[in-house]
């Protein structure tokens, strides 16, 4: 566990710090420090109509943002916390605007690290986008949140991060819960905690989705990004190859992840990356909507907005 006390401190005094999750790294704040919220938005060029995720490290602090927490709310929570669960919920009045972005709503979620929590217990409740520049690629090691923001910005250090993609974002305060933001906790594992069947939002209605980020570009390295041709040999130089099922034998520019999607999500962000270090002109990605596994949904909405 690295040395958390310089960080702790600088939260405290109001300042930014980017931070290890499972998912990816966070950029946090004070979830009650109006201007250290603004420094959020203000670093990372982020549009003010995007709401942020309030970070715990215990059940009990959904109470300081939440009076109305429903039984499906307690169900996931049982099941899923700490973990790359994000719950929509009514928000306390007293709840910032610049956390909601004005919504009348708040997210909330436990990340899945021990650096996080130990850190989020020392300074309370954090609200943390993902630590890079909007647009860019997440971050999933640290150096990628110094590429963004400079090498002497607060990074607290870690791992890699073991997930790679962003939590699953599920609003439970209409009628039925309702994804928004699909995550590595897929619908059908929260359909059978809950036992009744939960609504996707994501594809649809992009103008104006109900999860603000949503509509927003994504994820975009300097690199093109695009799909794999049907018939398409992995041949250009120019090419940074992301091959899962075809088998060329791996080279400098053809990474093989040999079926193996989790690895693709975990490494997706950092490959994307590397394509730019690199001076690829191009990131190409073998299509594999038709294999069967739960992080497809999650993937292919990080690989359709990479691709714009
Ligand atoms: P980031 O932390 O940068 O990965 O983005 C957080 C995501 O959660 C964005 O897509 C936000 O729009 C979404 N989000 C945060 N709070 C809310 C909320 N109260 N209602 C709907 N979506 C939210
Ligand atoms: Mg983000």
């Amino acid at each position: 566990m690295p040395d958390l006390i310089r960080y702790i401190d600088l939260i405290k005094k109001g300042n930014v710090v980017a931070f290890p999750t499972e998912t990816v790294y966070g950029l946090g704040a004070d979830a009650w420090n109006p201007t250290a919220i603004q420094k959020i938005f203000t670093i990372k060029g982020r549009p003010s109509d995007n709401p942020l995720i309030v970070h715990v490290s215990e059940e009990e602090q959904v109470h300081e943002f939440s009076d109305h927490i429903p039984d499906s709310a307690h169900t996931l929570i049982e099941e899923f916390w700490p973990g790359p669960l994000s719950l929509v919920l009514p928000k306390k009045s007293k709840v910032l605007d610049a956390v909601t972005a004005g919504l009348d709503t708040v997210a909330i979620r436990m990340p899945d690290h021990d650096t996080a929590i130990e850190f989020i217990s020392k300074t309370g409740p954090l609200v943390a986008p993902s630590a890079n520049k909007s647009g860019r690629p997440s971050p999933t090691k640290s150096e990628h949140v110094k590429t963004d923001f400079g090498e002497d910005f607060p990074v607290i250090d870690g791992e890699a991060t073991k997930i790679g993609l962003e939590s699953t974002v599920l609003d439970l305060t209409g009628d039925q819960p309702e994804i928004l933001r699909p995550g590595s906790i897929s619908r059908k594992e929260i359909e059978d905690v809950l036992g009744f069947s939960v609504h996707e939002s994501f594809f649809d209605h992009m103008e104006r989705p109900k999860s603000p980020g949503q509509k927003y570009s994504h994820y975009k390295p300097k690199a093109e990004v695009r799909w794999l041709g049907a018939e398409e040999e992995p041949d250009d130089q120019d090419c940074l190859y992301l091959l899962l099922t075809s088998n060329y034998g791996s080279s400098a520019n053809i990474i093989n992840f040999n079926n193996d999607l989790d690895l693709l999500a975990r490494q997706i962000y950092d490959r994307l990356r590397q394509a730019d270090i690199e001076g690829f002109s191009t990131v190409v990605i073998e299509n594999f909507q038709d294999m069967d596994h739960p992080i497809i949904p999650a993937l292919l909405n990080r690989v359709q907005k990479a691709i714009g």
